[in-house]
């Protein structure tokens, strides 16, 4: 027959399981739960006991009791049940349990610890207080979103909070806010639990609805503006922010108001920042006022207007005819190209040589060159490997890239990846939302975005035929827009 037990807290369950275990109470015949769900199914709290047991003495590992304690915080109903049968199994057939990680209990068990873990992280990591002036006595706490009412006292800073974890871990972050704001009278609201530190110690009670949290403050406002100034535009990564910051948090943190705002002006910022980074003007001052591509090509020579002259073997500059109707633009020479001082002889180069004449275009006729005019490598062994230039070395490079676009004035130009795009048409385009499309750029009236054929080469089988296919058609595309190859 069945037991029903009713369990309170990690302790109350504690205690019931080790008198189920001595009493030899199989999983099969006990049901612990939280709620008096089962009604008067459920015993009183009082442990079972067996006259023929009583007395047996077992061990449990230390490992189960910490995941079990920290489990024990999830919502999930059915968690005392799966301490217990973890438990049982420990105790009376297999004490390496906890080390066989494929077992359905054993995974579950570290499931629910590591949800719990990292909700209590995200609490940690989101909790905004608000500063309310309250009246009273400034012993009293928080309880209910009013202040308890006291019969002395004056005005009194108290500071409150409103949280929405995915599980009741209240009691098991408190005690980090107590320490963490030790010398502030606080009070964290969650739609189930509440705590409140008073200065001295910790009490708990309910929990309120968002609707009944205090509003916005003046500390919501110096957050915002310290937010605003912290938030570094040029290392964005939204899906990160995303899992790191979820959206279900964003409603209660007041600086993700400024959110969509700063990401909006982000590429500006950037921009902007770039430009006051000591030493970027470096490169325009060297940048000679010509109209004839070799003098630029001579001063580009000793530029110093970042790092990476300094392993590089030497400028690799822009190539091709004043006139010509199509310049192509790539991210940077490569070891080949670094070798030899000439753009696009290396493995890339050699394929767009052939897509080149597939598309009816004569190299000779274009101008070639890249948004960064020395090679950016790391070296393994022997082995120089490509590394994707920085922001700041594509923007001290612009001015070079400028000079050669508004020498040439071609009629078409092509950005061969990501990195020749964002140096052209700046950083809120995304390649592969505008590839093959020709759009207006401040470098030329009819710019077309497309793959590197050194990202075709990077990758296999059918991603790499479909790149392939669709350089093809841009260069197409670019040729019928504008390259007039010569009779
Ligand atoms: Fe100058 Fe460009 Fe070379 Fe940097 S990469 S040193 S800016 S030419």
């Amino acid at each position: 027959m069945t037991q029903f037990i009713r369990v309170t807290d990690f302790a109350s369950f504690r205690e019931h399981a080790r008198m189920l275990i001595v009493a030899g109470v199989t999983p099969a015949n006990v049901s612990l739960a939280e709620q008096d769900s089962q009604g008067s199914l459920f015993e009183s709290p009082t442990p079972p006991r067996s006259s023929t047991t009583t007395g047996k003495r077992f061990s449990v590992p230390r490992k189960f009791v910490e995941l079990a304690q920290t489990a024990a915080y999830h919502r999930d109903p059915s968690k005392w049940n799966l301490f217990y049968r973890i438990l049982w199994r420990l105790v009376n057939e297999t004490p390496g349990l906890l080390e066989i990680t494929t077992d359905d209990d054993v995974a579950k068990l570290r499931q629910l610890e590591k949800e719990v873990r990292r909700d209590a992280h995200k609490m940690k990591a989101f909790v905004r207080f608000r500063k309310l002036v309250a009246n009273g006595d400034p012993n009293s706490v928080i309880t209910d979103n009013s202040v308890e009412e006291t019969a002395s006292g004056g005005d009194f800073e108290h500071f409150v909070a409103w949280h929405r974890p995915d599980n009741k871990i209240v009691k098991l972050v408190a005690p980090f806010f107590s320490r963490r704001f030790k010398g502030m009278r606080w009070t964290i609201f969650t739609p189930h639990e509440s705590a409140a530190w008073d200065g001295h110690q910790l009490s708990y009670g309910k929990g309120i609805a968002k609707s009944e949290a205090p509003g916005p403050d003046e500390l919501e406002a110096a957050w915002k503006t310290y937010y605003g100034a912290i938030f570094n535009p040029a290392r964005i990564k939204i899906a990160m922010m995303k899992s790191e910051m979820p959206v279900k948090h964003w409603g209660t943190l007041p600086e993700t108001e400024l959110i969509d705002e700063l990401l909006a002006a982000a590429p500006d910022r950037v921009d902007k920042m770039l430009s006051h980074v000591d030493g970027l003007d470096i490169t325009s001052k060297l940048v000679p006022a010509t109209s004839d591509l070799a003098d630029l090509r001579t001063a580009a020579i000793n530029c110093n207007g970042c790092t990476l002259c300094e392993a590089a073997t030497q400028t690799v500059f822009g190539l091709g005819p004043t006139d010509a109707t199509l310049m192509i633009v790539g991210e940077q020479p490569g070891d080949q190209e670094d070798l030899a001082g000439v753009p696009f002889v290396g493995p890339a180069g050699q394929l767009l040589d052939k897509l080149f004449e597939a598309a009816d275009i004569a190299r000779e006729q274009v101008y070639l060159t890249n948004a960064v005019k020395h090679f950016s490598f790391v070296e393994r062994g022997k082995q120089r490997l490509h590394k994707k230039p920085s922001s700041r070395e594509i923007a001290a490079c612009r001015p070079w890239l400028d000079a050669e676009i508004r020498i040439v004035k071609p009629k078409v130009l092509v950005c061969l990846g990501a990195t020749a795009l964002s140096a052209i048409a700046g950083r809120q385009h995304k390649l592969s939302d505008i590839r093959g499309v020709p759009f207006s750029s401040p470098a030329c009236d009819t710019t077309i975005a497309t793959w590197h054929p050194a990202s075709i080469l990077r990758v296999d089988g059918q991603l790499s035929a479909q790149r392939r296919s669709q350089l093809q058609e841009d260069l197409h595309l670019a040729q019928s827009l504008g390259y007039m190859r010569p009779s």
